[in-house]
C-alpha cells in the first residue's frame, strides 16, 4: 500500500513529455489521475495506455488551460468523478522563441496565457477542492528560463519569469489554507518542447523522468516542510561558446 492510495491529481499537459511522466509516476504511487491537454485524440489515447492496468485510476478530459470555463469545467467534471482533489500539476506550457521584433502578438499572447494566466485560472478553480484535502499540493512546472534570460526568450522568459513570482505569492497565500505549493524549474528535458525534436538533446539533457522524480519527491515530505522551489539541471550541458 502506498501512502497516496485513494487520492487525486489533476496534471495539464499529462499527454506527452513531462507532464505524461508524472501523470504514469504518480498512477504508480498509488494516485488516481487525470490527464489533460488540448488534443481530444491525444487525451483519450494516453488515459487509455496509462489506465491499461487500471482504467478506473485514470480519466482524461479535454482541457484548454488558457480559457477559465474549460479550467473550471475540468475541476468540475474531476471532482464529480472522484469525489475529491487533492494535487494539481500546473504543467502545461508552450515555447516560441524569437527576437522581440519577430515575436508575433498571437505566440506572445499564447505563451502568456497558457504558461502564466492558465496556472492561475485552473489553480482558482481547484483551491476551493484542494482546501477540503489533508494533504493538499499545488506543484508548478517552471524553468529556469523564469531565473535567466536569453536572446529570443522576450514571451518565454516573461511567462516563466511571472510563474516564479506568481508561484511564490501563492505559496505564502495558501500555506495558511493547508495547500502547499512548489515550483520545479527544470533546464533543457529532452522533450519535444519547442521546436527542436525529442531526441536531439538525448544524452545530456534531462529526461522527463527526473523532473517527475522531483515532484514525487516533493509529495513525500512530512506537513511541516515546504521545499517551494527547486532548480534542476543538467550536470553536464554542452559548454557555452
Ligand atoms: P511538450 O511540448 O512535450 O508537452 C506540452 C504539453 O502541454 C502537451 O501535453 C500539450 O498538449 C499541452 N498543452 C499545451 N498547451 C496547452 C493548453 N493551452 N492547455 C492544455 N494543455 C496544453 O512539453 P514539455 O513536456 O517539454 O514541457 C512541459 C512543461 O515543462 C512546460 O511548462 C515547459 O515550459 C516546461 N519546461 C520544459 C523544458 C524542456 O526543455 N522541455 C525545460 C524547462 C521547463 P496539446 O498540445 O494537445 O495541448
Amino acid at each position: 500500500m502506498s501512502g497516496f492510495d485513494g487520492r487525486v491529481a489533476i496534471v495539464t499537459g499529462g499527454t506527452r513529455g513531462i507532464g505524461r511522466a508524472i501523470a504514469s509516476d504518480l498512477l504508480d504511487a498509488g494516485f488516481r489521475v487525470v490527464v489533460t491537454a488540448r488534443t481530444s485524440a491525444d487525451v483519450d489515447r494516453v488515459a487509455k495506455e496509462l489506465g491499461s492496468g487500471a482504467p478506473d485510476r485514470v480519466l482524461g478530459i479535454r482541457c484548454d488551460v488558457r480559457d477559465p470555463e474549460s479550467c473550471g469545467a475540468l475541476v468540475g467534471r474531476t471532482v464529480e468523478h472522484f469525489g475529491r482533489l487533492d494535487l494539481l500539476v500546473n504543467n502545461a506550457g508552450i515555447g516560441k522563441f524569437a527576437s522581440i521584433q519577430e515575436m508575433s502578438l498571437e505566440d506572445w499572447g499564447l505563451q502568456i496565457d497558457t504558461n502564466l494566466s492558465g496556472v492561475f485560472y485552473l489553480s482558482r478553480a481547484a483551491i476551493p477542492h484542494l482546501k477540503e484535502s489533508d494533504d493538499a499540493w499545488i506543484i508548478n512546472i517552471g524553468s529556469l528560463a523564469g531565473r535567466n534570460t536569453f536572446a529570443g526568450g522576450t514571451a518565454y522568459n516573461a511567462s516563466k519569469f511571472g510563474l516564479l513570482g506568481m508561484s511564490e505569492a501563492m505559496m505564502l497565500d495558501l500555506r495558511y489554507e493547508g495547500i502547499r505549493v512548489s515550483l520545479v524549474m527544470p533546464g533543457s528535458v529532452d522533450t519535444s518542447f519547442g521546436e527542436r525534436p525529442a531526441g536531439s538533446k538525448a544524452g545530456w539533457a534531462l529526461t522527463s523522468e527526473d523532473v517527475s522524480r522531483a515532484v514525487l519527491d516533493l509529495l513525500r515530505y512530512p506537513g511541516n516542510a515546504l521545499a517551494s522551489r527547486i532548480e534542476l539541471r543538467p550536470t553536464q550541458p554542452p559548454r557555452k561558446g
